[in-house]
């Protein structure tokens, strides 16, 4: 069976030091004993990152530009991450609600991290109000085919999807918790348009304030491979306690 997943996701948070500081204190704090941990830093902060050859995770990038290198300032292109990053996010929700990533975008740049061989992490999911109107297996079909149609059916085992109801995301209440049973069902969902569409299997995580104590059921009930953390992967003790949880699932 495959290693199960725990991938950290900094958003826009540590310096560069502070970064590669976090990075030595977890590999001193945690062995990933058979699950494989994925930190996604700032984009400035992989390259550093990628150096410390000591550690034992891997790396993602939190974005990038599908085009080859060109005159696109201010921009990262997917081929400047090879060597550098194992997996790249496509689509996070803060890329499609703050910056006005697309469902076309998400098409190109799922290809352009396979043409590349890094791995893409495809993030799906619906917001409140989407969900309040009985549309959220509406929003996932479309936006999992439309990033999927970036890939070839064999290209899916290289794919991760991410089920990121936008609505769980960095809820610090306890109001708008995606159960693991919703979680679930949403999960089921996409591994059926997947099979029915390609006849493939496909990998799915789970993200939307995952912490040490709920990490357990988005993995066994949930029926996901991993989860991605935000929020608590910014903390060593919190981010740990996950790895040790997820450690200890078989
Ligand atoms: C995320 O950034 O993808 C995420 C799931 O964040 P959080 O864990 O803070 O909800």
């Amino acid at each position: 069976m495959a290693n199960k997943i725990v991938l950290g996701n900094w958003k826009m948070h540590f310096t560069g030091p502070e970064s590669e500081q976090f990075l030595a204190d977890l590999a001193a704090h945690v062995t990933p004993g058979g699950v494989e941990v994925v930190l996604a830093p700032s984009n400035f902060a992989l390259y550093a990152l990628s150096k410390q050859k000591q550690w034992q995770f891997k790396l993602c990038a939190q974005n990038f530009y599908p085009k080859d290198f060109g005159a696109y300032t201010g921009e990262t292109a997917i081929k400047q991450l090879v060597g550098v990053a194992d997996y790249a996010l496509v689509g996070h929700s803060e890329r499609r609600h703050i910056f006005g990533e697309t469902n076309a975008d998400t098409t190109e740049k799922l290809a352009a991290a396979l043409s590349v061989k890094i791995t893409p992490v495809l993030c799906i999911g619906e917001t409140a109000l989407e969900r309040q109107n009985g549309e959220t297996e509406d929003v996932l079909r479309d936006q999992l085919l439309a990033g999927l149609s970036g890939a070839t059916a064999r290209e899916l085992k290289n794919i991760l999807i991410a089920y990121e109801p936008v609505w769980a995301i960095s809820t610090t209440d306890n109001v708008a918790v995606c159960t693991p049973e919703d979680c679930a069902q949403a999960v089921k969902f996409i591994r059926t348009q997947v099979r029915e569409i390609y006849q493939q299997e496909i990998r799915v995580l789970y993200g939307g304030s995952v912490n040490a104590r709920n990490v357990v059921g988005y993995l066994t009930e949930g029926q996901t491979e991993g989860v991605l953390v935000g929020g608590a992967s910014l903390q060593l003790e919190g981010f740990s306690a996950i790895i040790e949880a997820v450690k200890a699932v078989r």
